[in-house]
């Protein structure tokens, strides 16, 4: 996979000198996306149409064909054919940029070369919306910028350097109108993305800015690539192993008689029961409407379950305690990051016990299936344990004799819909795989004006 630095800033902050000082070091590809826009502005520009004129510039869009070639002399912008780099960067045509980038039209259509090269090319593009709209997984963000007057006095430099007869009034003017219509537009406005990390160079040289720009880059690959080496190993369970026999005796004894209290107490059915695996070593993902949900869902399937239930819940009193361990919950300590919790489910899967794990985290209050987390999607990656789906539903506000229905659906197995490592996309897909059969089950045939106020048994 490419890696993608996304540099955004105002004009004149000098991205580009920095950005392509920068890609020549870590030997990526830079991609200056200014110049496109400029390309756009030079061939409006030519045809004698108003830059500003949005049915004039977007009717132009047709006859545009851009390509960026790659010489010793760094990026080169094709237009037509035509070698137009030295002939964009005059005054003239910043500005003419600056009001062709503000039609949605031309961000469009400069948006899909854009996209292209950072998916073939590890680069460094920079723009203004780079981040924010371009590429928004882009492995590093980064917002450069400088003080107005800083921009201004260095594009003046510039300028007289080629000798254009400009005064520093004048591009100080142009930078604050650049900086205005680049902030205030509508379409892709200039913004520092949430999750960029701010470079001001007002105060570094430009040989300065270079090394911070590097550095940034480099620490955050470098980070990357640690906590991708922090995915878990696939271990996957062997089945065949059971629980010792005192302990499915007892549970046996209660299953029973907590059947016989279920059944007296609610109008319980079971749906799909031909999906519940006769062996062991099975996670059922459910939503979550009750305390008492995991004892619901071990009713009917003989085999033995584990849950997590919270750390305090041991607390309340020994023969509680004593009672919901004889159900098979373990607890979860809290703030251990999830590393204990998926330590232990491996463990009892590995012992044959199912898990019944509730993906939403939380209950939910009216019924509708929530977000689900990774958390269930992680242990069945690493584990290569088939997830159940189970969906709970309540029906009607009384509580005694109510209608629940505990519906099974088909087992979801990681390695057959392509989840074969603990890749963070493939461990994604797995949850929604599974989250979106839960809300199949659940709000496939439930009636919603019904769930208000039933989360209690
Ligand atoms: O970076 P440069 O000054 O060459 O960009 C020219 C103009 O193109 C800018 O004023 C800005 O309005 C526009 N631009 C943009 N989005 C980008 C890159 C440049 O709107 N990604």
């Amino acid at each position: 996979m490419s890696i993608n630095v996304a540099l955004d800033g105002p004009s004149g902050a000098g991205k580009s000198t920095i950005a392509r000082a920068a890609s020549e070091r870590l030997k990526y590809l830079y991609v200056d996306t200014g110049a496109m826009y400029r390309a756009v502005a030079f061939y409006v520009l030519s045809k004698g149409l108003n830059p500003e004129n949005k049915d004039e510039v977007v009717g132009a869009l047709a006859g545009i064909s851009i390509e960026l070639k790659y010489t010793e002399q760094g990026q080169r912008i094709i237009l037509n054919g035509e070698d137009v780099s030295d002939s964009i960067r005059t005054p003239e045509i910043s500005m003419a940029a600056s009001a062709v980038s503000a039609i949605s039209e031309t961000r469009e259509f400069l948006l899909s070369l854009q996209k292209n090269l950072a998916k073939e090319n590890n680069v460094i593009m920079d723009g203004r919306d780079i981040a924010t709209v371009v590429l928004p997984n882009a492995d590093v963000k980064i917002f450069l910028t400088a003080s107005a007057e800083t921009r201004a006095k260095r594009r003046y430099d510039e300028l007289v350097q080629k000798g254009e007869s400009v005064t520093y009034e004048e591009v100080l003017n142009d930078v604050n109108q650049r900086d205005y219509n680049d902030i205030h537009r509508d379409v892709a406005p200039l913004r520092q993305a949430d999750d960029a990390i701010l470079v001001d160079s007002s105060a570094l040289t430009l040989d300065e800015s270079i090394d911070k720009v590097v550095e940034v880059i480099e620490n955050k690959i470098k980070a990357k690539k640690v906590s991708a080496r922090e995915i878990p190993e696939v271990q996957p369970v062997v089945k065949g192993a059971r629980p010792p026999l005192w302990k499915r005796i007892c549970h046996e004894f209660l299953r029973l008689i907590a059947k016989a209290i279920y059944h007296t107490y609610l109008d319980l059915s079971f749906e799909g029961l031909e999906n519940v695996p006769k062996d062991g070593s099975n996670i059922f993902a459910s939503n979550h409407r009750s305390y008492t949900d995991p004892i619901l869902i071990s009713l009917k399937p003989k085999v033995m379950f584990s849950f997590m239930a919270k750390e305090e819940l041991f607390e309340k009193n020994i023969f509680f305690t004593i009672l919901i361990k004889l159900f098979g919950a373990f607890p979860v300590v809290r703030g251990s990051g999830g590393k204990q919790s998926i330590e232990t489910s491996l463990e009892r899967l590995n012992k044959g016990y199912n898990l019944v794990i509730f993906p939403e985290g939380t209950r939910s209050k009216d019924g509708k299936v929530l977000k689900g987390k990774t958390g269930v999607a992680l242990v069945a990656a690493i584990a290569q344990v088939p997830v159940i789906p189970t969906g709970i539903v309540f029906e009607g506000k009384i509580k005694f004799r109510r209608k629940v229905t505990v519906k099974f659906g088909k087992p979801v197995i990681p390695s057959e819909i392509g989840v074969d490592s603990c890749e963070n996309k493939k461990v994604k897909h797995l949850r929604n795989e599974i989250m979106a059969s839960i809300t199949e089950l659940v709000e496939g045939k439930s009636d919603e004006s019904e769930q208000e106020n039933v989360n209690k048994l």
